[in-house]
């Protein structure tokens, strides 16, 4: 149904891409493009405002940058949590319950592949289903913690309450007087867990990711445009050894010379379309 929807242009690359890809195993790598179908924005994206995101210096030395920091996140988490996967986390899903992909390395924190199913899932930037202690480690769960920031600061749930800039930030008088989550244990301060602008990616994730596509035969990057540098790494590791890498993506990407075969256009109906061409591995 959705194949029957590609224009030419691109359902001719689909079928390039399937000859490229048929009968391996592939790693697939996501960025936010993936996510935009079910309404979570792609700040890189084109047409995006320019943001700047929260150092993570920032947010450990001021209390300030802290407090507008939950503010944003709180709001954030709600719109993450009222999201859900689209067809494009399906298709990825569906091609590793058939043996076809190896597992999905994303960018994104939405937790969207793992609530569509994806088994094998390598959250390189973290994930916003968890915040921890930065002093004694202490794990929670994003769920419980949300109400906690909900009992703590009841005006939140009223919209009109929290005034946004331009850019969907926080301004700082919405944010005074908000009550900060502690940790229950020690009463340390926490951190979601998701690496922060300005953070490394753990150097485990990295090579759980690198692993991935170790032991994979193809790789299709979707829905990012590669300005992160790990994203270009993995390319690299796969070209490396001479693998077919195929990336799909509205607009240009930071690589697209360097794929075997670049398809630009909406990832949620190429990747289905992917998933219903390519053959068992
Ligand atoms: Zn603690």
């Amino acid at each position: 149904m959705i194949g029957a929807q590609l224009d030419a242009e691109t359902a001719d690359a689909v079928d390039r891409a399937v000859s490229a890809l048929g009968g391996r195993r592939i790693a697939i790598l996501t960025g936010a493009g993936v996510s935009t179908d079910s309404g979570i924005p792609d700040y890189r994206g084109k047409g995006a405002p320019v943001r700047t995101p929260m150092t993570v210096d920032q947010f450990l030395s001021s209390d300030a940058a802290r407090r507008r920091y939950w503010v944003g996140s709180h709001l954030g988490w709600r719109a993450f949590a009222g999201a859900a996967p689209n067809e494009g986390h399906r298709a990825i899903a569906d091609l590793e319950s058939r043996g076809i992909a190896t597992g999905v390395v994303t960018q994104n924190v939405d937790g969207l592949h793992v609530r569509a199913g994806s088994r094998r899932v390598v959250e390189l930037h973290g994930t916003m289903r968890r915040v921890f202690c930065t002093h004694c480690g202490q794990v929670f769960d994003r769920r419980d913690l949300a109400q906690r920031v909900e009992a703590d600061n009841p005006w939140i749930r009223v919209p009109e309450n929290v005034a946004l800039g331009p850019d969907g930030d926080v301004l700082p008088e919405s944010s005074e007087g908000f009550v900060v989550p502690a940790c229950s244990v020690c009463d340390g301060m926490l951190k979601p867990d998701v690496v922060f602008f300005g953070e490394y990616i753990p150097a485990e994730k990295f090579r759980e990711a690198e692993q991935l596509v170790h032991t994979s035969e193809g790789l299709i990057i979707a829905g990012s445009s590669l300005v992160v540098n790990s994203g270009i790494r993995l390319l690299e590791r796969a070209r490396r050894r001479r693998l077919p890498v195929v990336i799909v993506n509205r607009g240009a990407t930071r690589a697209d010379a360097r794929a075997s075969v670049k398809i630009d256009a909406g990832t949620s109906e190429v990747l289905r379309a992917l998933a219903d061409a390519l053959p068992y591995a």
